[in-house]
């Protein structure tokens, strides 16, 4: 049965816990970003679509499943203290730890919702975002890796065998890949501005042992757009998701690779979230039974976060608006670029494009 012909059931997770995270004045990662997010999903015309579950915050066993006991201490500390540095741009305010739980909480909910049944695709509209955290370290904003620990919560907790990562955020997502580098249990795909923050995520970094070849690096040149995104989803990421079956599919979603981004060179416009999300939706029902969450990450352009996510989000309810023009034009684009062709033969050394 075709998407259209079915309601589709797709859950957000919103609250205003994470309004309260708070990493300083003038800080780009501010509550303003879900605050904008959330305004739009206040129109009941809009509401009235979703189903909006409630999330507890992910107790300590939880967290502990992609983090260290120190570090885990190390974030709960910062608890009730007005301002704490975790690093040069990681910063935390007194309801720091209780949002960052939070999330993480919403994560790992969705993820058990969607992989049981209860709804057929989740957003979880939170912060702090997750993709840099490391096992041991908070850094770039990130406190705890929310996708990381909702992948090992699906595979330790639920018995998936493959679970996929996609991460579209502007920046490469070093804390996740580090995260399951030696694993074929959990693939990790990015596309990201390089060389830049983290430095990490060059296209020798393919992964370990059991895990070589499950990690794929596409990393991008600034100044790319909707037309290059789109030949990378379906000349790359495509078949590397037919070929590997992942029972879940799991998204980095950033929007700091939008047009206007402060710290983007790249300049994905609404259209391109929309496309990128469709494919995302498109192929998690060819492999996978629809089973989809998507997790907020980056980006900081409000008005284009906002359209990001709004278009995301009716794609996942299988009612985009993408006329058949753009979408011609997208599916079919065959634009040159050396980063396409460097990407396509590292992971060739792994995955078959003929
Ligand atoms: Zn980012």
């Amino acid at each position: 049965m075709k998407k259209e012909d079915i309601a589709v059931s797709t859950a957000i997770f919103r609250d205003n816990l994470y309004l309260l995270h708070d990493p300083g004045f003038d800080h780009v990662e501010c509550p303003d970003r879900l605050k904008v997010v959330y305004d739009q999903l206040d129109n009941p015309d809009i509401a009235r679509q979703f189903v909006f579950p409630k999330a507890e915050p992910a107790p300590f066993e939880i967290l502990n499943l992609n983090h260290s006991k120190a570090h885990i201490e190390r974030i709960a500390q910062t608890a009730g203290r007005t301002f704490d540095a975790l690093d040069q741009d990681t910063t935390t305010s007194a309801k720091s730890y209780d949002a960052a739980c939070l999330a993480v909480g919403a994560v790992v909910e969705g993820t058990r919702m969607v992989v049981e049944g209860e709804v057929d695709n989740c957003f979880a509209l939170v912060r702090p975002p997750g993709h840099h955290a490391e096992h041991d370290r908070a850094m770039g904003f990130c406190l705890f890796n929310n996708v990381a620990i909702a992948a090992r919560y699906a595979v330790d907790r639920l018995g998936l065998k493959r679970v996929m990562i996609i991460d579209w955020d502007l920046h490469h997502g070093n804390g996740t890949q580090n995260s399951f580098a030696d694993t074929d249990e959990v693939l990790y795909f990015s596309t990201h501005q390089f060389p830049y923050y983290p430095g990490t995520g060059a296209i020798h970094e393919t992964g370990q042992g059991k895990g070589e070849g499950y990690t794929v690096n596409v990393p991008l040149g600034a100044g790319l757009g909707d037309e290059h995104y789109a030949r990378i989803f379906n000349g790359i990421l495509a078949p590397v998701v037919r070929q590997y079956k992942p029972e879940l599919i799991l998204v980095s979603a950033g929007y700091d690779t939008a047009l206007n981004d402060p710290l983007g060179g790249m300049s994905i416009t609404k259209d391109g979230f929309s496309y990128m999300t469709r494919k995302v939706v498109e192929l998690a029902d060819e492999v996978c039974d629809g089973r989809l969450l998507l997790t907020l990450e980056g980006g900081y352009d409000l008005q284009s976060l906002a359209n990001g996510v709004l278009v995301g989000l009716t794609e996942m309810l299988g009612r985009g608006t993408l006329t058949e023009e753009v979408l011609a034009k997208l599916s079919a684009t065959d634009i040159p670029f050396p980063a396409f062709d460097a990407a396509l033969a590292g992971a060739a050394r792994k995955w078959d494009f003929s």
